[in-house]
């Protein structure tokens, strides 16, 4: 530690965006000895950040473009408050993107994808794990699995598949059938007939309290906060300049920008165009006593899962392309939770608060971690549905950018560039 931190000394570096990414990178960069400012217009993890399913999802190392995925698109769109939405008025924005995202599943895209995925989940169990530790916050894991729901015998062979891609990459799984399930999860509909058990499947107890806790850390060692909108970035004079919402304008030698589906905007004021888009998902978090839940399950033909939290039982999921300022559909929130009463014939769905965040996702499904074209500029965001399941490895690796060390795993998969 001590060594970390002389490694950083009389750096400054200023992170806009205040997401789980931002913290987690606020944290490591403060241990360096670095001097942190975290910029963000609304709070720590206020925002996406704030209310996604709480999963650790290391075992999802297979890109959304593949077949077994695909294949379930046309019928999903059919369904107006089904797993997927796109409104009409959209798809001429969308059409570059849904483009690189069809390219992405093919045989050699998908391959390399998964191979960057697989190191970089390696990476992130061990990174959560290690920052867990640093930060005091280890109680908030929960190592209890996931259990995959599937309606039909059918269904279940579908997605086999990708569960040999998982098992090929070192994953247990465990394939489970008829009564076997209650085992795993008491109080089902009869009309789960198969399932599988990812054991190394974890939680955190709450994910906005997880990303307070890391932020209280990282300002123990001296990294600091500033509310405000950064409306304008330009690099000028070998420093970045931040044009501020309040009036003012912030001047910093380095930058980190982690705004979540919100950073495109900003690297395009630097000069890179990154083809981020918003994949907008729903939930109800119910009152803790709505229903006995074992740990996370998920119904993959459905699009959604319902999560075990301190705070509550979360049920959400969905895609809804749609961009950045349409008004929230919470019809979708809803449409899951009448699914999730017939899927758990117990669940007492009164009382539940419902919310809308933006996933920032990229076509290949792997985020976008690397320099900017602009010297001190680096980048940290597009982690889609794994913002949460990979902050921490990703502000590992930005640390051994800004430290001028060999990053832990290979990065040219991650690359501003390759789009
Ligand atoms: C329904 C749902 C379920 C999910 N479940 C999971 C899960 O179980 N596990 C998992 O790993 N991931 C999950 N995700 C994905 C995960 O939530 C995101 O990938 C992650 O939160 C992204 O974090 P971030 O820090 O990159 O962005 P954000 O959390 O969006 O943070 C970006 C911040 O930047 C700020 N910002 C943006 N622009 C500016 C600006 N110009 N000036 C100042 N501030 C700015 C915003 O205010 C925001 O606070 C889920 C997402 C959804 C929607």
């Amino acid at each position: 530690m001590v060594r970390m931190a002389e490694a950083g000394a009389a750096r400054d570096v200023t992170i806009i965006g205040a997401g789980i990414v931002g913290i987690c990178i606020a944290a490591r960069l403060a241990e360096a000895g670095i001097r942190v400012k975290v910029i963000d217009r609304t709070g720590i993890c206020a925002e996406t950040s704030s209310g996604n399913a709480a999963a650790l999802a290391f075992s999802e190392i297979l890109p959304l473009a593949h077949k077994g995925m695909v294949a379930q698109v046309p019928r999903w769109l059919l369904d107006p408050l089904g797993p997927l939405a796109i409104p009409p008025a959209y798809l001429p924005s969308l059409a570059g993107w849904l483009y690189r995202f069809w390219r992405a599943g093919s045989a050699a895209k998908f391959n390399q994808a998964v191979a960057a995925q697989t190191a970089m989940m390696d990476l992130a169990r061990g990174e959560w794990m290690d920052l867990m530790d640093a930060s005091g916050t280890r109680t908030m894991l929960r190592e209890d699995g996931c259990l995959e729901l599937y309606e039909s015998v059918a269904e279940h062979e579908a997605s086999r598949p990708g569960w040999l891609e998982r098992e090929r990459a070192g994953i247990e799984i465990h394939h489970l059938a008829g009564e076997e399930i209650a085992q795993y999860q008491p109080g089902l509909s009869p009309r789960f007939v198969r399932a599988v058990f990812v054991p190394g499947w974890s939680n955190v107890a709450d994910p906005a309290e997880i990303g307070r806790a890391i932020w209280r850390y990282a300002e123990s060692l001296g990294a600091q906060w500033m509310q405000d909108r950064v409306v304008a970035v330009t690099h000028k004079g070998g420093q970045q300049r931040l044009r501020l919402e309040s009036g003012g304008e912030h001047r910093t030698p380095e930058l980190v920008i982690a705004a979540g589906a919100w950073s495109h905007r900003l690297t395009a004021m630097l000069g890179d165009t990154i083809p981020l888009e918003a994949e907008r998902g729903y939930n109800t978090t119910l009152p803790g006593d709505a229903f006995d839940l074992r740990r996370q399950i998920s119904f993959p033909g459905h699009g959604f899962v319902i999560s075990p939290l301190a705070t509550g039982i979360r049920v959400g999921g969905a895609v809804e392309f749609g961009g950045l300022e349409r008004q929230p559909n919470f019809a979708r929130s809803k449409a899951m939770l009448r699914k999730a009463a017939d899927f758990l014939p117990g669940l007492k769905t009164e009382g539940g608060k419902e919310w809308m965040g933006h996933r920032p996702s990229l076509p290949d499904s792997l985020p976008v971690i690397d320099a900017s074209n602009k010297p001190g500029v680096w980048y940290a965001f597009g982690h889609g549905h794994l913002g949460l399941t990979q902050a921490a490895a990703t502000a590992r690796l930005i640390r051994d950018l800004i430290l001028g060390q060999k990053p832990a795993i290979p990065l040219a998969p991650f690359s501003a560039s390759r789009f």
